[in-house]
């Protein structure tokens, strides 16, 4: 049977039918570039969807099939997530819900939803951990490569540090010394996705670390992507339990207020205290910062109280306010590990649209981290398409930037 297969057939029950349509959005797209590496390759195998029959070239599979489930579900969760979370970032709680409503759909363009740097970040990160096969050098020198290219294409939103680290880039800096001293969630952002595909936990440390520094200096910044890294190996091995998790951070981490930190939030879902309670105590109640010591504890906090509920986590963090799509990301990585993209919401997958980092092509990336594989290069015309794809962003940024302009204010 193929391994291909097999993560099909993982949804059995009443989610079935919704893991078979999820997996079917990918598929197609999936099977004919597959059909195109098979022809090149002179190799191929075959897998059957309802009546239909597509070619599949997955000669090893040196990872349990289950592991490009739980991939996929760190992959969506985290663009699905910055996709609904997109449209409110940046408004406090009260505001956002008089402009847009709840965010119980896609609000970015007329229903659709758009990515933006933390699901571009992790595909990097996941794209550079491809090419580097695990090594943390090669692994920050594929990053910075990628950074510096991501850039190019014009991003409509960049942190301040990773926007300075990224032009230390280019002018010549190596990754280990292009990091500038801040503390904000840019290297958290996207670190959940190397809590799925590290090995074991000193690779995952080392990565953390590597991507982290080629951005980052601070080191409260890696100890928030060390947080949520861990907490996605946590949440894709079934392991949710506050005190556990703690008790894990600490065994890495040996500063004490950043465990303080993370304790507040644990101490507070233990005694039964729901997000919004914890931010009003502390203070954080018209919005959560992309500051670290804000952000992580209540990620934290948000993915304890809603470990198998993908909807209520993302929901629940775009309604904090703020760094809404940062947030929802990291939560969606979090509780994405666990529940797989069959407990994603179907329709916010379908409505993604997204030409670079489509639902077909993360499922694509999923497969290649599971089975080891790297893709061929992009074409040239991708990037040509990517740079198109980054103007209409760009434009629509601009649009939600007047629509703010106009009232409600409050
Ligand atoms: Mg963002």
């Amino acid at each position: 049977m193929d391994g291909f297969q097999t993560v099909a057939g993982i949804g059995q029950g009443p989610s079935h039918n919704h893991a078979h349509r999820i997996f079917q959005i990918g598929a197609r797209h999936l099977a004919a570039q597959i059909g195109r590496d098979n022809a090149r390759r002179g190799s191929s195998r075959h897998a059957i969807y309802g009546k239909r029959t597509y070619p599949l070239y997955l000669p090893h599979l040196p990872c349990p099939a289950v592991n490009q489930t739980q991939i996929l579900g760190v992959l969506l969760g985290t663009a699905v997530g910055d996709a609904l979370g997109l449209p409110y970032e940046g408004l406090s709680p009260q505001r956002a819900r008089r402009l847009w409503g709840p965010p119980d759909r896609h609000r970015f363009w007329f229903g659709w939803g758009m990515v933006s740097d933390d699901t571009e970040h992790t595909v990097l990160v996941a794209q550079a951990f491809l090419a580097a096969d695990g090594d943390a050098t090669a692994f920050a020198n594929h990053l910075g490569r990628g950074l510096r290219g991501w850039l190019l294409g014009l991003p409509a939103g960049i942190g301040g540090a990773t926007l300075r680290a990224i032009l230390k880039l280019w002018l010549g800096y190596p990754p280990t010394h292009s990091g500038v001293f801040s503390a904000g969630n840019g290297p958290a952002m996207r670190s959940g996705i190397l809590g799925a595909i590290a090995a074991d936990l000193p690779q995952l440390r080392a990565l953390v670390r590597a991507s982290t520094r080629t951005t980052h200096t601070d080191p409260r910044a890696e100890y928030g992507a060390l947080t949520i890294a861990l907490a996605v190996r946590h949440a894709g091995r079934g392991e949710v339990h506050g005190p556990t998790f703690h008790q894990d951070l600490a065994a890495h981490v040996s500063d004490g207020p950043w465990l303080a930190h993370i304790q507040q939030a644990v101490t507070s879902v233990t005694q039964g205290e729901t997000t919004p309670q914890f931010l009003a105590r502390q203070g954080w109640d018209r919005g959560v910062s992309g500051f670290v010591e804000h952000c992580i504890p209540v990620a934290v906090h948000i993915w304890l109280s809603h470990p198998q509920d993908y909807a209520a986590a993302v929901m629940t963090a775009i309604q904090c306010g703020g760094d809404t799509d940062s947030l929802a990301a990291m939560v969606g990585a979090m509780v994405g590990a666990a529940v797989g993209p069959t407990g994603i919401p179907e329709v916010w997958c379908q409505r993604l649209w997204e030409p670079m980092h489509s639902v077909a092509g993360l499922t694509h990336l999923a497969a290649d981290l599971a089975t080891g594989r790297q893709s061929p290069r992009p074409h040239w015309g991708t990037n040509l398409l990517g740079f198109g794809r980054n103007l209409c962003f760009l434009a629509i940024v601009l649009g939600h930037g007047l629509r703010r302009l106009a009232p409600p204010y409050a």
